[in-house]
């Protein structure tokens, strides 16, 4: 496989992509594929949306960028957006969710005055150096060691080393809703209203790292809501622009408040190409019921695999985020015995099997995608 001269950070599969539409890819030579992963979680409204792709080509013909010393609408509108989405909250706009995440870990320290940050073992937040300092993976981090003091990591889902690790130099407590690269770990239902109570009495933020279980995929906008609980801070990324680069942290307006002119920036942030394609993104989950066909679809695909892996496997998640956990390391087999069937899932873990889906899947392409894993499984003889 020729990769050209792309330095060498990802262990690649042999295809190369030319097309997509929906859920289905091509391939240089023609082949059809069936996309269960969506570009890992990105391409929630599919691969080339006529409405977002429209969206980013009037957008790109009109004005492309000015910098962030001037007002765009589309910058504009999309803040109001989020803000509807999420109770009033106010974003800054990034290109990344590694970006999100390093602009909430400058703003709990200006907010709060407190640098400390607890995080969960397992975790996953980026890997740019303050991203990969609150990642709780050590495999990640040893190399690139020293990263940012006062990170504090504790098992996720533990109420109790939550409250022991807790001090008053702690200025956030940053979490996924649902870990998603450790191998989709939906925590206990009343883990994050226990998390909002510790943070509540010591004055730290919470922070919600929603970049890859936001805005629609659980099957609710946001997965936080589906515990009840209202977050301090918010980060989203890769599925708002529709396979744009953007990213945002969103934070209560007391919060957004601490920062000033010149506390934090981003020339591309927020550019109004990216700007468009997301609220086109938006108004597309709106009109075609994308939260509720998450949660239709989920359900379908978690009683398929559920029947496809019996006891072998442990299904879970929530709408279409789903993982399957083996108790061998199968995950990579399986997704290369899926490949040769033209079916493109994930390993997030060497026994955890992810599929993250575009939203808008139809009950036929479930039933072909489970087809294709029933002979995949059967190929691969873990059962
Ligand atoms: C993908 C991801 C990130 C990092 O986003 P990048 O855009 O790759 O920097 C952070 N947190 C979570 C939960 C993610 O899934």
């Amino acid at each position: 496989m020729n990769t050209g001269l792309v330095m060498e950070t990802y262990k690649r599969w042999p295809v190369e992509f030319v097309s997509g539409q929906g859920c289905t890819l091509v391939d240089v030579e023609g082949r059809n594929y069936l996309d269960l992963i969506g570009g890992l979680a990105v391409m929630s409204v599919g691969h080339g949306h006529p409405d977002v792709t429209k969206a980013i080509a009037d957008q790109a013909g009109r004005l492309a960028h000015v910098s962030n010393l001037y007002v765009t609408g589309p910058q504009r509108e999309l803040s109001e957006r989020l803000g509807q989405l999420t109770g009033g909250f106010e974003s800054f706009f990034c290109n990344s969710g590694a970006e999100a995440i390093e602009c909430t870990i400058k703003l709990a320290r200006k907010a709060t005055g407190k640098p400390g940050v607890i995080a969960a073992d397992g975790g996953f937040h980026g890997r740019t150096m303050g991203a990969l300092s609150v990642t709780g993976q050590p495999l990640k981090q040893e190399p690139f060691k020293p990263l940012l003091p006062g990170v504090i990591h504790i098992p996720y889902d533990d109420v109790a080393s939550l409250e022991e690790a807790m001090s008053d130099k702690v200025g956030a407590v940053l979490l996924e809703p649902i870990q998603g690269e450790a191998g989709v770990r939906v925590p206990s239902e009343d883990y994050f209203e226990l998390v909002r109570k510790i943070c509540d009495e010591a004055g730290a933020l919470l922070c919600v790292d929603e970049i890859q279980t936001g805005l629609g995929r659980t099957g609710s906008w946001f997965a936080y809501e589906h515990s009840g609980i209202t977050p301090d801070v918010i980060c989203v990324a890769k599925a708002l622009a529709g396979g744009l680069p953007i990213g945002a942290c969103l934070a209560r307006p007391e919060i957004a408040d601490a920062f000033q002119p010149g506390d934090h920036a981003s020339t591309f942030g927020g550019g109004p190409i990216q700007c468009a394609a997301a609220l086109a993104v938006l108004d597309v989950i709106e009109e075609e019921g994308l939260l509720q066909k998450a949660i239709d679809g989920g359900a379908r695909f978690t009683e398929g695999l559920r029947s496809v892996f019996g006891d072998k496997g442990t299904v879970r998640g929530r709408g279409l985020l789903i993982g399957v956990e083996f108790e061998q390391d199968c995950a990579r087999p399986l997704v290369q015995a899926a490949l040769d069937r033209g079916v493109l899932v994930n390993d997030a873990t060497p026994r955890v099997l992810r599929l993250a889906p575009p939203l808008v899947i139809s009950d036929e392409e479930i039933d072909s995608g489970l087809e294709a894993l029933e002979e995949a499984w059967d190929e691969i003889g873990a059962a």
